[in-house]
């Protein structure tokens, strides 16, 4: 007699995701190829599909992206407004002189920045 529950035939996956899979197999499908298995996204360890995740990384404020400004580090989206920024790292941002409020109109990058305003005294009086 035939088992009814035969380990040996292809089955649609139980989660839905449009497989046929080897019922035997069903478990390891489940667990670790199933495109619509739930996973946590390595960087900010919401749970997310598999097959949802890559959406998901568009969006993800942990996500590593590259510099807005290109300069040639990886930042997390959520803090490369905190690296482009005054405070940051970024040394391909165009900042505003520190005195810009005073009338300086002088925009540069970080460092010729601070020879900007180490040089010219010119802007803290006008
Ligand atoms: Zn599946
Ligand atoms: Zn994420
Ligand atoms: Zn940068
Ligand atoms: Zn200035």
């Amino acid at each position: 007699m035939h088992n009814r529950e035969c380990q040996y035939v292809d089955v649609a996956c139980v989660n839905g995701c449009e497989q046929v899979v080897m019922r035997r197999n069903m478990d390891n499908h489940v667990a670790n190829q199933c495109l619509q298995r739930l996973i946590s996204c390595k960087h900010c360890n919401i749970i997310v599909k598999q097959v949802e995740m890559k959406d998901h990384y568009q969006e993800c404020d942990q996500y590593p992206i590259d510099c807005t400004y290109k300069c040639g580090m990886i930042v997390q989206r959520c803090r490369m407004e905190d690296h482009i920024g005054r405070q940051g790292m970024c040394p391909k941002s165009l900042l505003d002189c520190d005195f810009k409020d005073n009338g300086c109109q002088f925009q540069g990058y970080r460092h010729d920045l601070c020879k900007h305003v180490e040089n010219n005294i010119g802007c803290i009086l006008v």
